[in-house]
């Protein structure tokens, strides 16, 4: 059976996708979008988001994505649930064309061009017993999962902007927050500093790092080592959440795309053009530095205005073909 074919097939859904998504919709791209395993994207694990232009009174994660999605839906967006579990973008001589995508392992599809915009994923330490107490207590969200740690005693590991705020939102749920910090400062704004400094529950560990956590079927405690005196010690806490940045969603890519030592996809410069032609990339998956809704919103319009382009070039050519 030939696999169905697309003009513009646009992997995930976060601001970058539902934007391009809008852009392509209206320049008659008829895009396909499959929205992933967290349709929405990270946006849908917030609270307020208060700096997204046009939102005056701020607006919930959930509920913004709710709207980009209305918004691409109203221009034509054929938008799908699936997941793109595979890639084949190995080039048909002289064309660059259609590329093959396997969604959920199982349904074949082509595509003249391809926007990439499958964000980021939050990052691990790594230690076994955070994989086995993984959803028993360990978790990688604070907004999704602090609710069941009311009144509770809890540690958050990180120094960066994420940490603080979701220690700053644990505090507020929880009677004590320890937050282990691994140096002896922090990388989070100074704002952000100052407001889980100042908190009268959160106690921040400085040099110190998690050697194990605790329990059997759920978080019972975590053993903690300080760096500078080697002194072991266990902290009574309930609930154990990770806040120490994110890794982009692009192993799929990675034969043929270059991306940077962190897995970053990298792109032309002032542009979404990758390695491939034909093949965009958007948001949190080409962008270690801003990583902000708006400017996945931004990149996810250029890549839609870069593919529109690529698509008029690959129609001249066509029709030169033929005459
Ligand atoms: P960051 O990369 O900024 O920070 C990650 C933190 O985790 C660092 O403090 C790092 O420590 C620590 N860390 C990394 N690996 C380990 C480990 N194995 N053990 C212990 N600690 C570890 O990620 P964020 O998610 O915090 O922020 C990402 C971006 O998003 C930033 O640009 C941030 O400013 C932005 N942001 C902005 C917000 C806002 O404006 N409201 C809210 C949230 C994020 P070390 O410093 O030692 O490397």
């Amino acid at each position: 059976m030939t696999p169905e074919h697309v003009k513009c097939l646009i992997i995930g859904s976060g601001p970058a996708g539902y934007t391009a998504a809008i852009y392509a919709a209206r320049a008659n791209m008829k895009p396909v979008l499959y929205q992933g395993g967290q349709p929405g994207g990270q946006l849908t694990i917030t609270t307020e988001v208060d700096n997204f232009p046009g939102y005056p009174d701020g607006v919930e994660g959930p509920q913004m994505m709710q709207d980009l999605e209305k918004q691409a839906r109203r221009f034509g967006t054929d938008i799908r649930y699936g997941m793109v579990t595979a890639v084949d973008f190995s080039e048909t001589p002289g064309h660059g064309r259609p590329h093959r995508i396997t969604v959920d392992d199982k349904l074949e599809l082509t595509a003249d061009s391809v926007i990439i915009s499958t964000g980021a994923s939050a990052k691990w330490l790594g230690l076994p017993s955070e994989m086995r107490l993984n959803g028993r207590g360990v978790s990688a969200c604070a907004v999704c999962d602090g609710f069941f740690f009311r009144g509770q005693d809890v540690a958050i590991v990180g120094a960066g902007d994420t940490a603080a705020e979701e220690a700053s939102y644990l505090a507020n749920l929880c009677r004590k927050v320890y937050m282990l910090v691994r140096r002896g400062d922090m990388r989070a704004s100074k704002f952000m500093q100052q407001r889980v400094k100042t908190a009268p529950n959160i106690e921040i560990l400085f040099h110190t790092e998690t050697e194990e956590i605790l329990g059997d079927d759920e978080v019972s405690g975590v053993r903690v080592k300080n760096t500078v005196s080697g002194e072991e010690r266990v902290l009574d806490v309930t609930g154990f959440f990770v806040a120490i940045g994110h890794k982009p969603n692009t192993d799929i890519f990675r034969d043929y795309l270059d991306l940077d030592e962190s897995g970053y996809i990298l792109t032309e410069k002032g542009s979404t053009r990758t390695n491939i032609p034909g093949v965009f990339a958007c948001g949190d998956a080409q962008d270690n530095i801003y990583r902000q809704a708006v400017t996945a919103a931004g990149t996810g319009c250029m890549a839609a205005l870069d593919a529109e382009r690529y698509l008029v070039t690959l129609e001249m050519q066509d029709q030169e073909l033929v005459h």
